[in-house]
């Protein structure tokens, strides 16, 4: 059997930094993926530009494709706003990276690799059993098709492993750390574009976003170098569980036809690739590791998607490098601790607002999204400069004013 200090499974953005991080302190690493690299990843690719910091010295001049300033909100594709993510004369530099994730996961798996980690893609992990002090890991290469190919399959044993395997991994069943979590649910499609055409308000440095076109969620377009990507979400996961799969299908694919129609973008819906994947947003505290501190979940395995955005990746990255140094200072044990010290009380709040906001959602829209501040508000929120602590309870009470007012009023 092959030996490891640690074997990652999943070579998404978590585990990918996860795996360079270990590789560059000098252990033996290996970064499991059961695609072969590039692939596609559903996802609208967007990230607050505080990522850098996480990336260390990944040289990210050529992935990402734009940067936002600009968010043009509306309700039901109407009422729209646009406003800049910074406030003028506010001395703020925010501003939103827009990547391919093909690109930016193979670009961050590759850099893994050339820290020192055993990158196998096309390998697809089967299963992750505990065995006294080791953990044993069992996969099997794939085809292009993601189909099981014959041939002899990988077995080997390390001493540490990182579930970096996203929503509907293998590590999370195999640990039975967080049974049946609720998901909710994210379509994408990445359509080609010309800029210049279109409404009049698309533009390479500004996202888009409509809070009303669809219930318990929103949608929204991000703008890439030659593409829009369109996309849409269901962000209550009480409510998603009790909508039939081919409905949420259906709902989704509809609103995305109509943003862009909304943006006066012509479309073949026939040549259009729709793309949908489970978001394991917080839903609080869970253990993150196993008791004997050997398997530790990371990123969308370990539940780390924002409940109001439904934004995971800045998280995950954080999360894979939490685990690593954890593994690294041989405090694997604290692992949980560590996530919930830096997660769990703005994870909390942020469910908090997110189950107030998509309950009223136009009361928040009129009354909150369209106030001049509230666009650097959710870009700081989103880069993580400011918490959901901070500002959750005060535009609450804002909102739960402004409803007492109209309720008196009529
Ligand atoms: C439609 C949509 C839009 C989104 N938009 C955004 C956005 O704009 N910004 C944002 O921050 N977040 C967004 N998210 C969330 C974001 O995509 C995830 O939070 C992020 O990808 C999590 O990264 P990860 O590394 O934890 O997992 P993933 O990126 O899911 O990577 C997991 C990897 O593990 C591999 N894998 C799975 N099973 C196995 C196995 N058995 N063996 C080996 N490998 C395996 C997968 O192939 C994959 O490569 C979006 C999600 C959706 C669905």
């Amino acid at each position: 059997m092959l030996r490891y200090d640690v074997i990652v499974c999943g070579a998404g953005p978590a585990g990918a930094m996860a795996a360079y991080r270990l590789a560059k302190s000098g252990l033996k690493v290996a970064l499991l993926e059961k695609h072969l690299l590039p692939r596609h990843k559903t996802c609208g690719g967007g990230m607050p530009v505080t990522m850098e910091r996480c990336l260390a010295d990944v040289d990210t001049s050529a992935l990402i494709e734009s940067e936002v300033t600009f968010m043009r909100h509306s309700w039901k594709f109407e009422d729209s706003i646009l406003a800049a993510i910074n406030l003028p004369g506010s001395g703020e530099r925010l501003k939103l990276w827009m990547v391919q994730r093909h690109q930016f996961d193979f670009a961050l798996a590759q850099h893994a690799a050339a820290a020192g980690a055993e990158l196998k893609d096309g390998l697809a992990v089967r299963s992750v059993e505990p065995n006294g002090n080791h953990v044993v890991v069992r996969a099997q290469w794939t085809k292009t098709n993601g189909e099981v190919a014959k041939g002899k399959a990988f077995n080997a044993i390390a001493d540490y492993v990182i579930g970096a395997d996203g929503a509907n991994g293998v590590t999370v069943k195999a640990t039975n750390l967080r049974q049946n979590p609720p998901m909710a649910i994210a379509m994408e499609v990445e359509y080609p574009h010309v800029w210049g055409t279109g409404h009049p308000h698309l533009s390479s440095n500004t996202l888009h976003l409509d809070y009303g076109a669809i219930g318990d969620g929103y949608a929204w377009v991000f703008p890439k170098k030659n593409h829009l990507n369109v996309g849409a979400g269901l962000f209550r996961m009480d409510r998603t569980v009790r909508r039939s799969e081919s409905t949420i299908g259906l709902t989704l694919k509809q609103v995305i036809c109509n943003y862009l129609t909304q943006l006066h973008v012509p479309f073949d819906s026939s040549q259009m690739r729709f793309h949908a994947h489970p978001l394991p947003l917080w839903r609080g505290k869970e253990p993150r590791h196993t008791t004997d501190g050997r398997i530790l979940l990371v990123g969308d395995a370990a539940g780390l998607v924002g409940p109001l955005f439904g934004d995971g990746l800045l998280h995950g990255v954080k999360s894979g490098l939490i685990a690593a140094e954890c593994i690294k200072s041989g405090t694997s044990q604290e692992y949980t601790n560590c996530i919930h010290n830096e997660f769990a009380a703005n994870f909390d709040a942020a469910l908090k607002l997110s189950r107030f906001f998509y309950q009223w959602p136009y009361l928040c829209y009129k009354f909150g999204v369209k106030q001049e501040r509230a666009t650097p508000i959710a870009a700081r929120l989103l880069a993580g400069e400011l918490s959901f602590q901070e500002m959750g309870d005060r535009f609450m009470q804002r909102m739960k004013q402004q409803m007492t007012g109209l309720l008196s009023a009529t």
